[in-house]
Order: structure tokens, then C-alpha cells, then sequence
């Protein structure tokens, strides 16, 4: 008898543990065990659900158990996908398990939700070619259309030619024209993609970007920065690097922010490339993301786009990454696995020797700063397309208004005939707060209190319109009619500005306009946020208000004159990328204006006009911008030069808490007393309360680690989360390691 050959699988279970465990695979599975697939294996007592990663013939451990069941008849993701999810398992110091697991769309043993795409005829020339004598004027017509589009659906086409139908039919049958059936895609205003398979024809700036990446695809992996001011045409530079990479057998990924909408990149990419596209994003059910996984699985689709969590897609063959807007703080994942997608493009891309292509018209230091170092290579483009111009910015300063009146006026006289001569123009206006609700600082009239939140450190904010205090951290509502909860008082001064209180004056001021409130609140529910954009298209809004919301992704040509409200919200939080954050937010809000044919205008209202970070974002100065900011970065030992790991502690007992980031800190100031390799290259803070002391109920606590190196950096942290985790005083008590931090509150 010979001895049975045998076969063992390494796993990675989807619970908080390391290592990756040894399975024997029992004979019946021998020619299906595969990496990429589930599994059912036991785990002490119990039945765990795991993810093979390698299978191998011979091992040296003892008492090896067997796998229960393997789940999936098909693999979920490649075997190169492997070695990424244990680079990020081992960076970002989290279980590999739940970092696949983390990785792969919901929904897995759920497939409920399918949608079926509908289907509609296309038409298309042949190569037969009719003498054009032998056509009517009508048939010229429709043919001359048909070749413009080189396809077209047949209902669109009926919109220009009402008798196409029949007119189809006849040339189809005498073979001049052939019919082809299509999935059709709607945009999110229900109207379908019309196909526009035909790129631009590049631009002299253009141009050369697009030649430098095509020539490098394939030759290995390579970072590009592609630094393009708004409306200079990053996106059909995206579309032709695509379209290369996939003519040289390879697929491609595109991330986008996560916005609320569709974005204008996945519309135009539907209408140059079609089927070939899946998309990965928030606003598809379970059922439906599962679906465009499997169909990038079975090689069905050679493109996704997606927001962050499209880096995990299972693409075998990888050319190139897109990421748009590179320097967006969505990229980064805000609970358990805490990655930014960002770097994960880099990483994955070096894995795949495939090349990468940040783009942005505010590049994030971080990358610029790669550019310079020689990490990155740098592209440029300069001018927008048709050379527009970019708009005229104006700075008020707010400080030089206090005279006039008692109460500041936050629609200055500048800005308001700005507003009034922009509507005697018929075009339309954009009016940008970074804060909504009617007032953030609602103050009681007899005891002088802030109305706070019970469950957060916060004050709470007054929304007139639902007649309540929210807390815009934990949801908390309490009517307004209750007053103030110290002294009982009813009478509360609405102290702070928000949109809704922006909107109530500018109707007033301008009583006959059409005015409309963009922000989380007129947007959550389904339906309400497209209605908005597709007034302001079909011109049913003059003045449209607006939260950070209107900042991103969107394209209105019509708005000439964008006016920013008060452009230092966000340049005094305690958390030093505010500059950078205020920096982009007005750039971008600024780039807003003037996109179609008339040039636009930026009204810019300030308490600090001379802070660099507000003239440099009036003249579109980048590179002002970033020569300022970084002496800051570099003395204070901030990213990026220094790298960061923050520890976070929360419970909601306030004395344990406490006590326990306590006890963390003296963990880690015995680690570097105990290595004296850390003591050179990593800085130590902490613990400290965060600046957000309390939410949700949980009382915070942070720890900050600096690290001139990554290495050393991580080691210390890795350290630090195993011995804190054996001293976590109480059930509720967590800690957190945020490696490559990005909220700092
Ligand atoms: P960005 O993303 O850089 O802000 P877009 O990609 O939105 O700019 O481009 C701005 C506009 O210019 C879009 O309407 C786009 O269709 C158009 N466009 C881009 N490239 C060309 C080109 N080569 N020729 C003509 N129009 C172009
Ligand atoms: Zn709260």
C-alpha cells in the first residue's frame, strides 16, 4: 500500500488573531482546494468561517486539524491578491482574516438584489456603402448621424429622425446599417448613456501626459502625479491611458471619491467603454456589488471605478490605477481596517508592476512632496481646455466690515451686488458655507450657556427649518421649545451662521430669485439631491447654497459667480492639515466658477486676508502654497517627513478610560526605555484628552507616535497594541491604532 499523499492549506480566519493558521485538506477536497476560496474550519470549540491563502503537500507542525468544509465552488479573489492583503495585514497592524474579509463585498451568502440591466437595440454602419445618389435626404441624414457617433440607440435617434425606425429597418436589410443589442445605463436622472466611443483629439498639453504613461505601461511599476488645474481635461487624459492599457491586454482601476451621486468620470467612462465597466460603489445594494465582483472575477469586465474600497478589486492582470482627486480625505477608511486608498494604489500597483496615476488640481502635500523627493514623477497641465480662463478672485476682508453694523454682515456689500449683477445676467450663483443647519453656537438668553449635547462634548446646532438642536456628532436631537437645559430658560440666541440661515437672508435680499440649499439636510432623502442638480442644469435655481457638498466632482456651466462665505471655518482646528484642508476646499470651491463659455467671478470673505493659505488659493498658487507649508511640517516633525501612529482610547466609564490611557502611556515609555533603537527615531505624546473629549458617550483619549522612520515606527506600535491589549481594565474599553492618522480629532 503506498501512503496517501497529503495536502494542507493555510488559512486566514476571520477573527482578531495574527497569525495564519494550518489546515489538513481531507481527500474529498483535494482537487478543489484553491486559494481565493472560503472555508469552514475549526477553531478551538467552534466553527469558524476562514480564507485559504496557499495550499502545500508537506508541513512540519503537529496536531493539525482538518478543514470542515471548503464554501466557495469558485475563487473570490486571485492568488496575486495574496501577498497584498498580508502587506496590509502586517502595515496597518490588523488581523490579516479581517483584512480580506474587510476587502470583499457584503453580501457574499446573500443574493438578493439582482438587477437585471435592460436592454436596447444600437445601430452602427457597416462597411457596405450605399451611393448616395440611390439614398433620400432623410437617409443621408440619418446615416451621416449614425457615423458621428459610430453608435447610437435607436430611441435617440428617433429624438433626431422620427421615421428612423422604419428607415432602420430598410437600410439593415439592404446591409448598410447593422443592429446590435445592449445593456443600456441610466444616469442617476434616469436618462440613458448615450455610447461615445470616440476619444477628443488631445490637446498640445494633453498630448505628451498621455504619451508618457502609455509608454511606460507595462514596463513596470511606476507613480505618476498628474497636477492639472480644474477643468483642464484630467479626465480624457484618464480615459486614452485606460483604453491603451487595455489594448495591451491589461485591466485597469479607476477610483473616484465617495460622493453622493454618480460621478461625471463614471458617466463618460460608460459612454466610452460600455460593458467593459463595473462599478463598485456605496449606492449599490449588496446584491449588486457582489455581482460587479464576480463579473471582474469571471473576467467579464476589464474596468471598475469605484470609491475606496474598489483597491480591493479582484483584478488577476493589473496595468494601471487611476486615482482622481488624489488629495480627498475620503480615501481614507474611518473604522476597522483603517487604510486610505490612496497608498494602497502604490502598494498594489508595486505588487502588480503596474503603473499608477494620481490626479488632482490640489495635490496633497504628501504626493507633491514625493514628486520633489523623487518618489513620484510629476505631470503637468496648465490651462483648461478651450483656454478658459480661470476665475477672477476678489478677498474681502471681513474684519474691515465690523464698523457698519453691530452684527457682521456675512453677505457683504461686495458680494451682494456681485450677486445682483450675476442675476440681471440670467447666470447663476454659487454660495459656499462649510457649515449647515441655521446656528452652530445657540446661546441662552439668561444664564449665557451653549445648548450642549448630552452625549458628546459638543454644542449642538439650531436647525430652524426642523425646528430642533442637533448634534452633528451623535444625531441627538432635542425640540427647540425645550430651551435651555441649565436654567430652564426658553429664550435661546441663535448665535453662528449655518447655510439655512445663509439661505433666509439671501432670500430676503433677493426676494425674487430661485433659491436652493445643498448640504446634508435638503439631501437626505432619495431623489432630493438629483432634483437639486437637475434644477440648477435646466436653470430652475439663481442662487444655489451649499456645504462642501458642491466642492466636489460636479460641473455647472452656467455658475459665473461663486462667493465664499467665510473661508477660515476650517483653518483653526486644532489638527495640522487644517492649512492644507482650507487650502484645497477653496481651490476647488473656486474652480467652480466659470466652467462653460462666460468667465467666472470668486468673491472670497475672510477674517484673514493675508494668511498664505488664503492668498495662495486666491491666486490658484500650489506651489506658493505648498513652499509655505512645509517649514511648518518639517520643524514640527509632521508628515511629510515625520510618519505618524495615533492611538486611540475610548469607554464610556470616564475614571477607567482614564486610568487606562495612562496605563498605555507608561507601556510605551518603558518600550523606549527598554529599546534604545526607538529613542533616536520615534517621538512620543500623550496621553492627552482629544480635542473631541466626548462622543457619542465615549469619553477620548489619544496617544500620538512620530517616527523618522517607518520601520522602527511600526515595530514600536506593534509592541505597544500587544501588552496594552492583555491590560484593558473593562469590557467597553477599546483602543485603536490609526496608522497614517488623517482625523486628528
Ligand atoms: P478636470 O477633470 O481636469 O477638471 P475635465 O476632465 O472635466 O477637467 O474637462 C473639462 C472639459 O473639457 C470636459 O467637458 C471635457 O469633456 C472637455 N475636454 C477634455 N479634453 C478635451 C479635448 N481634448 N478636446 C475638447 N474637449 C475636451
Ligand atoms: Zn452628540
Amino acid at each position: 500500500m503506498t501512503a496517501r499523499k497529503k495536502s494542507y492549506a493555510e488559512v486566514a480566519v476571520a477573527l482578531p488573531v495574527f497569525k495564519t493558521l494550518t489546515y489538513e485538506v481531507p481527500e474529498v477536497f483535494h482537487s478543489v482546494v484553491t486559494p481565493g476560496k472560503r472555508v469552514l474550519v475549526p477553531v478551538r470549540n467552534s466553527k469558524v468561517t476562514g480564507y485559504i491563502l496557499g495550499c502545500f503537500d508537506n508541513t512540519d507542525q503537529a496536531n493539525i486539524k482538518e478543514i470542515i468544509d471548503i464554501i466557495d465552488d469558485e475563487p473570490l479573489f486571485p492568488p496575486s491578491m495574496v501577498e497584498f492583503f498580508r502587506w496590509i495585514a502586517t502595515y496597518y497592524l490588523h488581523p490579516i482574516g479581517e483584512v480580506i474579509k474587510a476587502a470583499l463585498p457584503g453580501g457574499l451568502n446573500a443574493r438578493q438584489g439582482r438587477v437585471r440591466p435592460k436592454k436596447a437595440l444600437y445601430v452602427r454602419t457597416t462597411d457596405k456603402k450605399p451611393r448616395i445618389s440611390a439614398l433620400s435626404k432623410t437617409s443621408d441624414n440619418l446615416l451621416n448621424i449614425v457615423n458621428t457617433h459610430g453608435e447610437i440607440s435607436l430611441q435617440a435617434l428617433k429624438k433626431e429622425i422620427p421615421s428612423a425606425g422604419r428607415l432602420v429597418k430598410k437600410m439593415n436589410e439592404a446591409g448598410f446599417l447593422e443592429l446590435v443589442e445592449r445593456n443600456v445605463y441610466r444616469d442617476p436622472f434616469g436618462e440613458a448613456i448615450e455610447p461615445q466611443p470616440t476619444p477628443y483629439v488631445l490637446t498640445k498639453e494633453q498630448a505628451p501626459v498621455v504619451e508618457t504613461i502609455i509608454d511606460v505601461l507595462g514596463k513596470g511599476f511606476q507613480t505618476y502625479l498628474l497636477y492639472g488645474i480644474t477643468g483642464s481635461g484630467k479626465t480624457e487624459v484618464y480615459m486614452q491611458a485606460v483604453a491603451k492599457a487595455l489594448e495591451k491586454g491589461y485591466q485597469a482601476l479607476v477610483l473616484v471619491p465617495e460622493i453622493a451621486l454618480m460621478s461625471q468620470i463614471e458617466r463618460v467612462f460608460r459612454a466610452r467603454f460600455g460593458d467593459c465597466v463595473a462599478l463598485l460603489h456605496s449606492g449599490l445594494s449588496q446584491g449588486e456589488r457582489f455581482d460587479q465582483w464576480m463579473r471582474i472575477v469571471h473576467k467579464k469586465v476589464k474596468i471598475a471605478i469605484g470609491a475606496r474600497s474598489a483597491i480591493f478589486a479582484p483584478f488577476e492582470h493589473l496595468g494601471l490605477i487611476i486615482v482622481d482627486e488624489e488629495h480627498d480625505e475620503s480615501y481614507k477608511q474611518e473604522n476597522k481596517l483603517r487604510y486610505n486608498a490612496r497608498d494602497l494604489a502604490v502598494v498594489r500597483a508595486k505588487e502588480q508592476s503596474a503603473v499608477v496615476l494620481l490626479g488632482s488640481a490640489t495635490p496633497s502635500v504628501q504626493s507633491y512632496h514625493n514628486v520633489l523627493a523623487g518618489k513620484f514623477r510629476g505631470l503637468r497641465l496648465k490651462k483648461r481646455i478651450e483656454d478658459q480662463v480661470l476665475p477672477k478672485v476678489t478677498v474681502v476682508d471681513l474684519k474691515q466690515t465690523e464698523g457698519r453694523r453691530r452684527a457682521k454682515p456675512f453677505i457683504t456689500e461686495e458680494l451682494k451686488s456681485a450677486i445682483s449683477e450675476t442675476l440681471a445676467r440670467k447666470e447663476q450663483v454659487l454660495l459656499f458655507l462649510n457649515r449647515r443647519g441655521f446656528a452652530n453656537c445657540p446661546t441662552c438668553t439668561a444664564c449665557g450657556s451653549p445648548i450642549r449635547c448630552k452625549n458628546c462634548e459638543v454644542t449642538m446646532t439650531l436647525h430652524q427649518e426642523a425646528n430642533c438642536f442637533k448634534c452633528h456628532y451623535c444625531g441627538y436631537t432635542i425640540p427647540q421649545a425645550a430651551g435651555c437645559s441649565i436654567c430652564g430658560n426658553p429664550k435661546v440666541i441663535p448665535i453662528g451662521l449655518g447655510t439655512e440661515k445663509v439661505e433666509a437672508k439671501v432670500q430676503s435680499l433677493f426676494p425674487e430669485a430661485r433659491v436652493a440649499r445643498m448640504d446634508r439636510d435638503t439631501t437626505a432623502r432619495k431623489g432630493a439631491l438629483v432634483k437639486i442638480l437637475k434644477d440648477l442644469r435646466t436653470g430652475a435655481i439663481d442662487i444655489l447654497i451649499g456645504t462642501q457638498m458642491v466642492a466636489k466632482g460636479h460641473h455647472y456651466p452656467n455658475i459665473t459667480l461663486v462667493g465664499i462665505l467665510c473661508a477660515d471655518l476650517s483653518l483653526n482646528f486644532p489638527d495640522f492639515r487644517s492649512a492644507e484642508r482650507t487650502f484645497q476646499l477653496l481651490a476647488q470651491v473656486a474652480g467652480r466658477a466659470g466652467r462653460g463659455k462666460s468667465p467666472g467671478r470668486v468673491i472670497l470673505q475672510t477674517f484673514n486676508p493675508e494668511h498664505s493659505c488664503i492668498t495662495t488659493a486666491r491666486d490658484q498658487d500650489y506651489a506658493g502654497f505648498y513652499k509655505n507649508e512645509i517649514p511648518f511640517r518639517k520643524t514640527a516633525a509632521y508628515p511629510p517627513y515625520w510618519r505618524l501612529v495615533q492611538i486611540l482610547i475610548t469607554g464610556k466609564d470616564k475614571e477607567k478610560t482614564a486610568q487606562y490611557a495612562g496605563t498605555v502611556g507608561k507601556i510605551c515609555r518603558d518600550l523606549l526605555a527598554e529599546h534604545k533603537s526607538f529613542r533616536s527615531t520615534v517621538k512620543f505624546l500623550g496621553p492627552v484628552t482629544a480635542p473631541l473629549a466626548r462622543i457619542r458617550k465615549e469619553y477620548r483619549w489619544q496617544l500620538l507616535l512620530k517616527g523618522a522612520k517607518t520601520i522602527p515606527l511600526h515595530k514600536l506600535a506593534r509592541l505597544l497594541k500587544a501588552k496594552a491589549q492583555q491590560e484593558i481594565p473593562a469590557r467597553g474599553v477599546k483602543i485603536i491604532i490609526d496608522v497614517d492618522p488623517v482625523n486628528m480629532l
